[in-house]
């Protein structure tokens, strides 16, 4: 289970995240949408410490953290709770330098001192699992988009995360290549791995998602499942944007 109570976020003088509480029970997948600046990003990163909240609580697996009031938060401690989560970037940002399977590799032998045999053992069956398996030993350059970010899928699972998250995993492709990177999703969100997505793709959202969060400006306004959120909701706002997104 992942819980965030009370999270707050603020650049400079821009207050971003206004206090979200959310829980996600492990096995499910979570789908946040909302307007551009709404702060969906701000949340995600925040939940792997790549931003550090200003107040409020992460709970997840077993650690927690507690921001604010001074907090201090030891090094070591946001290490291992980072570890906890694998995160699917926008940019797939994969190492050029490294081939496929190195690239699935080299956190499992760097983070988790995993040896090589075991680290490419675990990466063929996450590339296999991905699709993508005859691709191993090719460089990032020799792959299109879509195979670039199912790596980067793999990439992510190969560390054994309590949660993957997903941050605009498709807006960076070109059409004809979302469908493979949504369907690795939809295959994984079916094997109960806990995932958190932030994505623009409504379809997505609505075949995938045991829960749907709306966030407009630094809240979460509403969330659901699917059906309650794309066929029931009574809220203005979230009508209003679903009406322009699909
Ligand atoms: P969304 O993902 O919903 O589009 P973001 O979380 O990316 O929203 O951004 C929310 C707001 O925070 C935007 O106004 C954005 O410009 C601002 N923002 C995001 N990251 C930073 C940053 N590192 N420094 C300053 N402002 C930021």
């Amino acid at each position: 289970m992942i819980k965030i109570e009370n999270l707050h976020k603020k650049f400079g003088e821009l207050e971003v995240l206004k206090g979200i509480d959310l829980e996600i029970p492990t096995g499910k997948t979570a789908v946040i949408i909302g307007p551009s600046g709404s702060g969906k990003t701000t949340l995600l990163r925040c939940m792997n410490l790549l931003e550090t909240p200003d107040a409020g609580k992460i709970e997840l697996g077993s650690r927690t953290l507690q921001f604010g009031n001074n907090a201090k938060i030891k090094t070591a401690e946001l290490v291992a709770f980072r570890k906890q989560t694998g995160m699917v970037f926008q940019n797939y940002n994969l190492f050029p330098h490294l081939t496929a399977i190195e690239n699935v590799m080299e956190g499992q032998m760097i983070v988790l001192k995993r040896s090589k045999e075991e680290a490419r053992k675990k990466a063929l069956a996450l590339l296999d699992k991905v699709g993508l398996k005859d691709r191993a030993d090719n460089y990032p350059h020799q792959l299109s988009g879509g195979q670039q970010q199912r790596v980067g899928i793999a990439r992510a699972m190969a560390m054994d995360p309590q949660v993957l998250l997903f941050d605009e995993p498709t807006s960076a492709l070109d059409p004809e290549l979302v469908g493979e990177v949504l369907k690795v999703m939809k295959d994984l969100a079916k094997e109960e791995i806990t995932m958190v997505i932030v994505t623009h793709e409504m379809n997505f959202a609505r075949d995938a998602a045991d829960e749907v969060i709306f966030m407009d400006d630094g809240i979460v306004l509403e969330r659901g499942t699917p059906e309650e959120v794309f066929e029931k909701s009574q809220n203005k706002r979230t009508q209003q944007f679903l009406n322009k997104v699909t």
